[in-house]
């Protein structure tokens, strides 16, 4: 379809309880650069059942306008609902390009919603610009087993689509919001629903490990040697009120769960500190956590590629090294 406008759309996904997914508001920081490029609004598009507050942050975190669609049977997430709804919109405003994060349910519906609107999607994108010479978005996302970088263009479908990593880029500090609040009314019949929530299980133990929004990350990899061996790395997440993360080797060893993984097939993460402990630095890892603002590695091996990207390194035992750092800290 033809774009109508040169606005630039951000997917804030929304909570149960109606707040905003952190990921949604990370994603305006890069849309307002991208729409001022653009010369168009950086539109947000709200959409849940008692989402004010969703709204609100929007507003203050950048948006121009805001359009929300506010009703029971967008309370659960469902494909068929949000698809229905967000099509709606596109085909009345015709936007240039939308971003959506890379969460479970985004992953979910940017590509059911690019295929029905005969466009295309980048999907788990870790970066995004504008191409000066086309004015198209430049997507970049890892590619050949995170081997390289590639960056695609979309020159000839509109709206431009992609699925962004949560975590890859910064919210900006809200400000006074300003953006025009347009109320969509789009009623969706129970029986264009497939799909029906029964019940919301509580989440699997471990499973509701927050890394994407924490501030401090202890993680551990092989060099932990075993399950016990994240005992000191969790003594120094408590002391530090860390969160634990974990390579990929020691999530495919069974040593901790996957939603403790870091990396390209894992979570991307970016807190003040990061804390590498017997993880040799591989690519794949780095994809995960190289924003982060300080990374420390403790490794025995001097010529670990961690090392490259690290702030501060320990070139040492860990199963040393933790014990000492962790009563250092107790004292402070
Ligand atoms: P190793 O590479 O084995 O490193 C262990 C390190 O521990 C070594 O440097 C060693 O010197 C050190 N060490 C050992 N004992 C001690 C000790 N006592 N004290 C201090 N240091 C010690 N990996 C991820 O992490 N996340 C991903 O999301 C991810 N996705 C992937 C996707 C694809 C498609 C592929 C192909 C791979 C992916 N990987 C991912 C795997 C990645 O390539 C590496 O295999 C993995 O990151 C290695 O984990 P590691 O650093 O813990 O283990």
């Amino acid at each position: 379809m033809e774009a109508k406008t040169k606005d630039l759309w951000v997917f804030v996904e929304t909570n149960e309880d109606g707040s905003a997914k952190n990921v949604g508001l990370e994603l305006l920081s890069p849309g307002k650069m991208m729409a001022g490029k653009q010369g168009g609004a950086l539109v947000a598009v709200v959409i849940g059942s008692g989402v004010d507050a969703a709204v609100q942050a929007a507003s203050e975190h950048g948006a121009d306008k805001v359009i929300v669609v506010d009703g029971p049977e967008y309370k659960h997430y469902s494909t068929d609902a949000y698809v229905i709804a967000l099509n709606a919109l596109v085909e009345k405003y015709g936007p240039t390009s939308m971003l959506i994060g890379a969460t479970n349910n985004g992953r979910d519906l940017g590509p059911r919603l690019s295929c029905r609107l005969k466009t295309g999607l980048t999907a788990d994108c870790t970066a995004l610009d504008i191409d000066e010479e086309t004015g198209n978005v430049a997507w970049t996302r890892p590619a050949f087993g995170g081997n390289l970088m590639a960056t695609i263009l979309c020159p000839d479908h509109r709206p431009q689509i992609g699925t962004v990593r949560p975590g890859v880029f910064k919210k900006s500090e809200p400000c006074a919001a300003h953006a025009e609040i347009i109320r969509e009314d789009i009623k969706v019949p129970a029986e264009q629903i497939r799909t029906q929530v029964l019940e919301l299980l509580k989440e699997m133990d471990g499973e509701n490990v927050d890394l994407e929004s924490a501030e401090i990350i202890v993680s551990g990899g092989r060099g932990v040697g075993g399950p016990e061996g994240f005992a000191p790395i969790k003594a120094l997440a408590e002391v530090l009120g860390a969160t634990v993360g974990a390579s990929r080797a020691a999530v495919d060893s069974g040593w901790i769960g996957h939603a403790h993984q870091v990396g390209q097939t894992g979570k991307t993460v970016a807190p003040k500190l990061y804390i590498a402990c017997g993880i040799s630095g591989a690519i794949q890892h780095l994809a995960g956590m190289s924003g982060s603002d300080c990374i420390v590695a403790i490794n025995k091996d001097p010529d670990a590629p961690i090392f490259d990207v690290a702030d501060y390194g320990v070139v040492g035992n860990l199963f040393e090294v933790l014990p000492v750092l962790t009563e250092e800290i107790k004292k402070m």
